[in-house]
């Protein structure tokens, strides 16, 4: 699945492209996403890409007086490509623009969107819940240990929780607690201002540290023909059952919380 980073990514590979550039077709092959894909995606048609940015896991991209909302859902992807290239199965939606080049949305499970909203889309329903973006200065130890006071809810939980803060996928959770040595099991609210200084910047610069590593794989969502390359991480807890703890030596534990794999050492985080 998308996380973040690849998210993140995306958007930096696609950006150049995109930004200042005409509209001139939109076509929808499938509008049967998610949501189904806005009529109103139509209307930008004549009108150019003025910005572009990320609000957790959502795509916006400024048009007119209105903004594309697009999210990858399970298995999506945008790739710019000749406007004259084939499509392949699964490619929903297609924007050609002045350059010759499209952007394309691809999307096997159709689990993602591609929406239109007009006026300020902090207001969108989607949006407008939203915790902060992990790597804003905002979001820091002090707002983790302010918003947890009375959760009882174990840390893992908490951290996934998009009202808490966006992105932080299972992947990046269970390593982020890893790095600070908190057990994912213990309870939001019993954790230590110090304890959560530490696991706001472990969040930090595992993400980071993930984007970067997305950079050396941009090609892959600009023009190559396969599916879009997920990130090989060197992942130190997650996805490691049974082997040995890089810091202890001890075997990594595998439990399920909320229907979701939590990998984490016994002996290192308490
Ligand atoms: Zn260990």
């Amino acid at each position: 699945m998308p996380e973040l980073p690849e998210v993140e990514t995306t958007l930096r590979g696609i950006k150049p492209h995109i930004i200042g550039r005409k509209i001139s077709e939109i076509s929808v092959r499938n509008k049967n996403l998610r949501w189904p894909v806005s009529k109103r995606v139509y209307s930008i048609a004549g009108s150019k890409f003025n910005h572009i940015k990320r609000r957790g896991k959502y795509i916006l991209i400024d048009v007119n007086d209105g903004t594309l909302l697009i999210h990858l859902g399970m298995s999506g992807s945008l790739r710019i490509v000749e406007c004259d290239q084939e499509f392949r199965k699964h490619d929903h939606v297609d924007i050609k623009m002045d350059s010759g080049k499209s952007l394309r949305y691809h999307d096997p499970r159709r689990f993602g969107c591609v929406l239109f909203h007009l006026g300020n889309i902090n207001n969108h329903k989607l949006l407008k819940h939203l915790g902060p973006e992990p790597l804003d200065e905002e979001f820091c130890g002090e707002f983790l240990y302010s918003k947890s006071r009375g959760r009882n809810v174990p840390i893992k939980q908490f951290i996934m929780n998009a009202q808490t803060v966006v992105g932080v996928g299972n992947i990046y959770a269970c390593e982020a607690l890893f790095f600070s040595g908190i057990n994912p099991k213990r309870l939001a609210s019993k954790i230590s201002r110090e304890r959560y200084n530490k696991l706001a910047e472990n969040i930090k610069m595992v993400l980071q540290s993930s984007i970067e590593m997305g950079g050396t794989t941009l090609r892959d969502f600009v023009n190559e023909v396969g599916e879009p390359g997920y990130f090989k991480q060197s992942l130190m807890i997650y996805g490691r059952e049974d082997e040995q703890c890089n810091k202890c030596s001890k075997a990594i534990t595998r439990i399920i919380q909320t229907g979701r794999s939590t990998f984490y050492c016994s002996s290192c985080q308490r």
